[in-house]
């Protein structure tokens, strides 16, 4: 038995790239490897992908480029995680489909939640890229809107060198503690940005859960997905 039925994983772009700028082959295919492993457990699997590997359009903006056509570069990046993870997954024999918010039709459908659902209630696992398609969004809060349109019961929000929510960042507050459990309202109030405050809003309102944990050891979303209590649960 597993906790979910359909969950939505969001990867960010830093998880690609191994820390670095690009795809870090050997990294996406531990990622894929993984997804396969929830996928072979019989539940449906969403992802959505960052690109903050490549471009993070607020970043080109303070080098002096214009904020929309910076965001349009950022959501043309992630497409290349997508891919990378489509190719793995398919090497593993996972079927899968990029899904894509800015039409680009020799590689990807387009975004088309019903036939998502569709895809996923036969085993496919869907990749949705290019963000929300819209400028000025994050992929954070692309992954609550489509966890919530395609009917996924949690977020899973994975995250690089981070297992959780803490009360500061433990990077730079040696005193902060990690929450088992949290609410939106809670995470909102106390300004923790562990995800953008209008995905957090998002899921409150639609009262979505999300579970934030590290990607560290290998297993862990399998671990979530079976119920095991890692990284902080965050509801409504
Ligand atoms: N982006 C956007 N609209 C969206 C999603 C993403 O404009 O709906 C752009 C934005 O410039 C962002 C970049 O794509 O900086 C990469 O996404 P994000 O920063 O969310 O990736 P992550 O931090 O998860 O790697």
């Amino acid at each position: 038995m597993t906790a979910y039925n359909r969950v939505l994983l969001k990867l960010s772009g830093e998880v690609f790239g191994g820390g670095k700028v690009g795809v870090d082959p050997d990294v996406v295919q531990g990622i894929a490897r993984e997804i396969a492993s929830v996928a072979r457990a019989g539940v449906q699997v969403a992802v959505v992908t960052g690109g903050g590997n490549f471009f993070r359009g607020a970043e080109l903006q303070q080098r002096g480029m214009d904020r929309v056509r910076a965001d349009y570069i950022g959501m043309l990046g992630i497409v290349m995680n997508c891919l990378a993870l489509q190719d793995f997954l398919e090497k593993l024999g996972v079927e899968t489909r990029v899904q894509t918010a800015i039409a680009m039709g020799q590689i990807a459908e387009p975004y088309i939640p019903r036939r998502a659902i569709r895809h996923m209630e036969k085993g496919r696992v869907v990749i949705f890229g290019a963000g929300m398609g819209m400028p000025f969004f994050s992929t954070d809060t692309v992954a609550a809107q489509r966890a919530l349109e395609t009917k996924c019961d949690v977020v899973l929000m994975s995250k690089n060198g981070v297992d959780g929510v803490y009360s500061a960042d433990p990077r730079l507050d040696p005193t902060a503690t990690k929450f088992d459990d949290l609410t939106f309202e809670d995470a909102l109030q106390r300004g923790l940005r562990v995800a953008d405050a209008t995905a957090f809003a998002l899921c409150q309102e639609n009262k979505l859960p999300m579970v934030v944990f590290g990607m560290e050891p290998e297993g862990n979303i399998l671990r979530v997905v079976q119920g095991e209590r890692i990284g902080t649960l965050v509801s409504a």
